[in-house]
């Protein structure tokens, strides 16, 4: 019995478009070979408390979507994944040393375009429905095409995230009673970082900004900023605060998953 939807029925690739026969492919979210891929326990994020151990979604070897082609998928792993891999392994090595960091802001050497490239290719790849956003549109112009540029109304940001779920949640809308501002946004989360895709207004001034070092050149190397001293909630920033109302559409994928707990001999 599957609780959470990991694939597409129709098998249209969320990227190119096509219909793949037989099968789509199977894609790992966050991307293989930078994250543990033990045995994970997979809820519904919005019911997650709520449901018996009975009724969670076992899988093997990390969260994997059936809603890419072979092409696509090979693309997306040969091209921006490898980059993706290494910073988080880089980071997770840093912060798991039992060196002493010499400053809470670490300086971590990565390529940002291709690292914005695999974090929206596999959120994209995360959506198991028809998927027409803003973004996703974007997202599909510009990945593979290595002269695009980024518009600037979409921003990807990314933070420290030292918890050992693995969460995604795809385009939330937010309209604070407060501002009056609607923000648009998705995430990507799992140790030892958090990303967060974002449409039309700015998310929030201490999250790091990927995309201010984003150009048409994906070979453009830089060392970016990552401060590990005081890190944001596990569920922030799609917990719902009193001030907020939250629209999320029923087909948006919503899934919380941990390590799958051993049973007691
Ligand atoms: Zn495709």
């Amino acid at each position: 019995m599957h609780y959470t939807k990991t694939g597409r029925t129709d098998n249209i690739c969320n990227i190119c478009g096509k219909k793949e026969v037989p099968l789509l492919s199977w894609d790992h979210v966050p991307p293989k070979g930078g994250i543990d891929l033990s045995a994970l326990e997979i809820r519904n994020y919005i019911s997650r408390s709520t449901i018996s151990a009975k009724e969670r979604d076992i899988s093997q070897n990390g969260l994997k979507f059936r809603t890419i082609c072979r092409t696509c998928n090979t693309k997306l792993g040969t091209k921006y994944d490898m980059a993706f891999n290494k910073l988080m392994l880089d980071i997770a090595h840093q912060v798991t040393s039992c060196l002493i960091l010499p400053s809470p802001i670490l300086k971590v050497k990565t390529y940002p375009t291709r690292i914005i490239k695999s974090v929206l290719g596999h959120i994209l790849a995360s959506k198991t429905s028809d998927c027409q956003s803003y973004i996703d549109k974007t997202t599909r112009n510009y990945l593979f095409n290595e002269s695009a540029i980024l518009p600037n109304d979409i921003q990807v940001y990314y933070w420290f995230y030292p918890y050992n779920c693995t969460i995604i949640r795809d385009d939330v809308l937010t309209l604070s009673t407060k501002t009056r501002q609607l923000s648009h946004y998705s995430v990507l989360k799992s140790f030892p970082l958090g990303f967060a895709v974002v449409s039309q207004n700015d998310f929030n001034d201490l999250f790091f900004n990927l995309t201010k070092y984003n150009t048409n050149d994906i070979n453009n190397e830089v060392d970016i900023p990552l401060n590990i001293s005081c890190p944001f909630d596990w569920d922030y920033p799609e917990r719902l605060n009193a001030d907020d109302i939250q629209l999320v559409s029923k087909d948006s994928t919503a899934l919380f998953a941990s390590k799958r707990q051993k049973k007691n001999i």
